[in-house]
């Protein structure tokens, strides 16, 4: 609690570096995701902070407010499950030659076009050193532009998994900065990271796609490390996010209390009941499926990694579906950094594909999202007592989700980012 009400001084300060004032945002019509009604002329008000001070109709006047009268407004879209430090054509071999701190001025360029892209607040779950870090500390100062951001560093996984870099052979002594094998050494680096500036706590429970040498269903961390890490995580007041594509591995992700399934592609019946029953969220990354296959192997992607997605993507996607269906709780992370930075929102067209309506989609990168980061309170809805967080698209998302991927107009905190309304 401590740590949330220091990021939330930090964000009214930003309030100040910016310039924001109070002000207002006339929408012709405004998406209410609690009850699904698309209302028609509504004002927003927000205050010198940027919080919301009321959302009310139109009455008469609404001189002075931004005018949107013309578009549909809605609450700022949430990623939880972004890499802001990497591009895709820094797959594979060719990430070796890019810096740590090459890799913190990408971060600043993609948290830019997250942002522009209509995602206001993310989840960043995995960046080398503290890389994701600085580009927290930087936006929160009003230093640079980008999304509200909730960071992991690095990762935590076993020697030779996913989480770690098997790229080199021995006489490099090469591993990633996030291994931690044990129930205690897993301990010390949730410990560590936390020092570092963490606010979640991402591990690898099974193999993946984009790693050397592993595969996907296998097992990494035991149920043991697993719930050695929640404990420590959740005691100093950090969540857990599991990549996990493998059955077994999500089932002990499950039960070790992870707060997040990050891929879930081979979750079973017994995987989805169990996260019913606890209560934990599923992300399922089901675009960049198409971008990897398409794109990977020109942006450097290895031919294993690119064998390993045919065999899981559709897997993934039908997984989705039985989850959703069955009535799991699913939030919305993309993976982005594996596609490029941006088209965060091409994910909606595919969640409406595989099984969605319109409205649901929206609510996992909502009022999912919110809860599942533990910002409820203040981000995922346009209302009261919340930051004025707010995008417009033109046209109907409930009718064509894909409008979504043409955000026209972007507010933070009150703080106008993008507005092409204007031009
Ligand atoms: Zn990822």
């Amino acid at each position: 609690m401590r740590r949330l009400f220091l990021t939330l001084c930090v964000c009214l300060s930003i309030a100040e570096i910016v310039g924001a004032a109070p002000g207002s945002v006339h929408c012709g019509k405004l998406l209410d995701v609690r009850s699904g009604q698309m209302l028609t002329d509504q004002v927003v008000t927000f205050d010198a902070e940027g919080t919301i001070t009321s959302v009310a109709p139109a009455a008469g006047s609404s001189a002075g407010a931004i005018d949107l009268s013309r578009a549909t407004c809605l609450p700022g879209l949430i990623d939880v499950h972004t890499h802001v430090t990497g591009d895709p054509q820094h797959s594979g071999y060719a990430g070796l030659g890019v810096s740590v701190p090459r890799q913190a001025v990408t971060g600043v360029k993609n948290a830019r076009l997250t942002l522009r892209a209509g995602f206001t607040s993310i989840r960043n779950v995995g960046a080398s050193d503290f890389t994701d870090v600085a580009v927290r500390d930087g936006v929160n100062a009003g230093e640079i532009e980008g999304p509200r951001m909730l960071v992991s560093g690095p990762a935590l996984g076993i020697t030779g998994g996913h989480c770690d870099d098997n790229l080199l052979p021995y006489e490099y002594h090469h591993r990633s900065e996030g291994v931690a094998d044990g129930p205690w050494v897993a301990r010390a680096k949730v410990r560590e990271v936390i020092k570092y500036g963490a606010d979640v706590i991402k591990i690898c429970a099974s193999g993946g796609v984009l790693s050397k040498g592993d595969l996907p269903g296998t097992p990494q961390y035991t149920l043991d490390e697993m719930a050695a890490i929640a404990e420590e995580a959740h005691k100093l007041g950090r969540k857990v996010a599991a990549h996990a594509h493998g059955t077994q591995s999500i089932k002990d992700a499950l039960r070790a209390g992870i707060d997040s399934i990050e891929h879930s592609s081979l979750i079973d019946d017994e995987g989805i009941a169990l996260a019913k029953q606890r209560g934990t969220y599923l992300v399922f990354d089901i675009y960049n499926d198409d971008f990897i296959l398409q794109e990977g192997a020109k942006a450097g992607m290895l031919r294993e990694s690119i064998e390993k997605e045919k065999k899981i993507g559709r897997l993934q996607r039908e997984n989705f579906r039985k989850a959703f269906q069955a009535g799991a709780k699913i939030a919305y992370g993309t993976d982005s950094g594996v596609y490029p930075h941006g088209d965060n929102a091409k994910q909606f067209g595919k969640m409406v594909e595989w099984g969605m309506k319109p409205m649901d989609a929206i609510r996992a990168s909502t009022l999912n999202a919110a809860d599942l980061i533990g910002w409820s309170d203040r981000v995922g809805s346009l209302e009261k007592g919340h930051y004025a967080d707010l995008i417009a698209v033109e046209g109907d998302p409930l009718s064509d989700v894909t409008t979504l991927e043409k955000v026209k107009f972007v507010m933070k905190g009150g703080a106008v980012a993008r507005n092409d309304f204007m031009k």
